[in-house]
């Protein structure tokens, strides 16, 4: 009864949009399947439990965010990047620590994860770099939560220009493809890279085959006729 309510909650607010502008999140991910989140493609629903366990992990990071305000080195919080054209962000929290400025990013996830993360994972990094680049920050945190036992692991990373120009040409090309109505081909380890085991697109990605296609083409095939 209070099951099937939260349930609906949930399964309500996860509308399909048209996405219209990058964020700092989309940076070195599958282009493919950022293009079709641009395109509102069809994709698969999250079901309300994974959407529960979000929301769970944002409560978990505003805690971490409090403590660290209570600490008083907090100098910004959940603080946009400088507007520009292509990419949009906000970061966690910039702090100041022994005199040096470091932008901070929470990353919450399951024991079972936690357990074996040894270093900072690669799409965490490169949204920090993003961070980094845009606030001109040479320091940040990756500050990582375990949703189940509230375990903490930090790994600081260090601005890597190369990396962030990378990702913004990256971005960039992406853009040229959206303009053009080109679907970008699959990412070359498909289908076993971690990605393709979370994407919402899996079945419309299969049904695209591996190369680029033209988007107006593809999506008259996969859209019922009336
Ligand atoms: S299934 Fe893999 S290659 Fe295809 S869109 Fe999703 S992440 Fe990209």
């Amino acid at each position: 009864m209070l099951k099937e309510l939260i349930d609906k909650f949930y399964m309500d607010r996860q509308r399909d949009k048209e996405q219209h502008h990058f964020y700092i999140t989309d940076a070195g991910k599958c282009p493919r399947a950022t293009f079709f989140k641009f395109k509102n493609a069809p994709r698969e629903k999250m079901d309300a439990r994974v959407l529960r366990m979000f929301d769970h992990g944002d409560y978990m990071q505003m805690q971490i965010l409090s403590t660290l305000l209570s600490l008083g080195i907090v100098r910004a919080s959940e603080i946009n990047i400088p507007p520009q054209e292509l990419i949009s962000g906000r970061a966690d929290a910039i702090i100041s620590l022994g005199n040096e400025l470091y932008v901070v990013d929470f990353k919450s996830m399951n024991s079972m994860i936690f357990k074996n993360l040894s270093s900072a994972k690669e799409e965490n990094i490169n949204q920090l770099q993003l961070y980094l680049h845009f606030f001109k920050i040479p320091k940040g945190i990756l500050l990582y939560i375990n949703k189940d036992s509230l375990e903490l692991k930090e790994f600081i990373i260090n601005y890597n220009p190369t990396l962030a120009r990378t990702l913004l040409e990256d971005l960039s090309a992406l853009k040229n493809k959206l303009d053009k109505n080109i679907v970008p081909q699959r990412i070359p380890d498909y289908p076993d890279n971690w990605q393709c085991q979370y994407c919402q697109f899996k079945e419309i990605c299969a049904a695209a085959g591996e190369n680029e296609i033209n988007w107006e083409d593809f999506k008259n095939k996969i859209t019922p006729t009336p």
